[in-house]
């Protein structure tokens, strides 16, 4: 499970330019809840491909209701967790046998979205981890395969290689490499994007809304030679038009974080999980995204 850093590669330039031609809603086809009845003010992103490709982009409004899923971000030991992103392996692997022991199996959300879809996603998890921390193939990778189960990683597609510099005052925190994001697609490991620079990207214009979610969704097809379908949300800050500009760019599905009543399949509310929580913790979570559809 290679977790030796590699440095200083880069997605080649032309790679890109064929990704920038192919990289289309084709690509979705067999990914999570495609509705074709899009809306008419669906189509609205700055962009020749936008303009085409946008409008076929699914309905805003997630019909049923959002199968439960977790949000990690890093599992590691570390001195410091000022903004508690951190659960250890010791408790990860232990969050994952309540799971195994309550007959749940972690998936990635695309595999739990296309479940629902089929009416089949019973006793099925979503894990997602987000930032895309270099500590995902060496703590999350060999006990997700251990259990046989799956997950999401969001990467920050111009972070990768690099280090997690949106936390200004946290502790610095290494990125996995372009390599690293590679061996994770290729060991069947979702890559979602988590966005190319980490802004929050409620009120951004336009402009700056394809960046974010177009041109991440580029870099990442190019460095996993297929297609990149989820997006997560930085913080979970989203606002309408920053959701719409995920679907104009060609995703399934992007999720949030919580405290969304009214569901969006661009903000798909998660259920976030941290050291402290134990079995009973766990379950209280699980018992309340029953009643209410979402967790927090
Ligand atoms: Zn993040």
């Amino acid at each position: 499970m290679g977790a030796e850093p590699l440095q200083g590669e880069r997605s080649a330039p032309s790679e890109l330019v064929r990704l920038k031609q192919q990289a289309a809603p084709a690509a979705l086809d067999g990914a999570a809840g495609r509705d074709e009845t899009a809306s008419p003010d669906e189509a609205a992103v700055p962009d020749e491909a936008a303009a085409q490709e946008g409008a076929q982009a699914p309905d805003r409004v997630f019909t049923g209701r959002p199968p439960w899923t977790l949000m990690y971000h890093s599992v590691d030991t570390v001195p410091e967790d000022p903004y508690l992103v951190t659960v250890t392996p010791e408790r990860f692997v232990r969050q994952m046998e309540w799971l195994r022991r309550r007959r749940m199996r972690g998936v990635s959300m695309s595999e739990l979205l296309l479940a629902q879809e089929r009416g089949s996603a019973s006793g099925l998890v979503g894990l997602t981890f987000d930032d895309g921390y270099a500590d995902f193939p060496r703590e999350v990778l060999p006990v997700l395969l251990r259990y046989g189960f799956n997950a999401t990683a969001y990467i920050v597609a111009g972070r990768m290689g690099g280090h997690n510099a949106w936390d200004v005052d946290g502790p610095r925190r290494p990125l996995v490499t372009i390599a690293q994001v590679r061996q994770l697609a290729s060991a069947g490991v979702e890559i979602g994007s988590h966005s190319l620079s980490h802004r929050r990207m409620a009120g951004l214009s336009g402009e700056d809304l394809a960046l974010e979610t177009r041109r991440s969704k580029e870099l990442l097809e190019a460095v996993v030679d297929g297609p990149v379908t989820g997006f997560c949300f930085p913080y979970g800050a989203s606002d309408e038009a920053a959701e719409r500009a995920v679907g104009a760019a060609g995703y399934a599905y992007g999720v949030g974080i919580c405290h969304q009543h009214t569901a969006s399949r661009w903000a798909l509310p998660r259920c976030y999980v941290g050291e402290r929580d134990g079995g009973l913790r766990l379950r209280a979570k699980q018992i309340r995204h029953t009643l209410r559809g979402w967790t927090c």
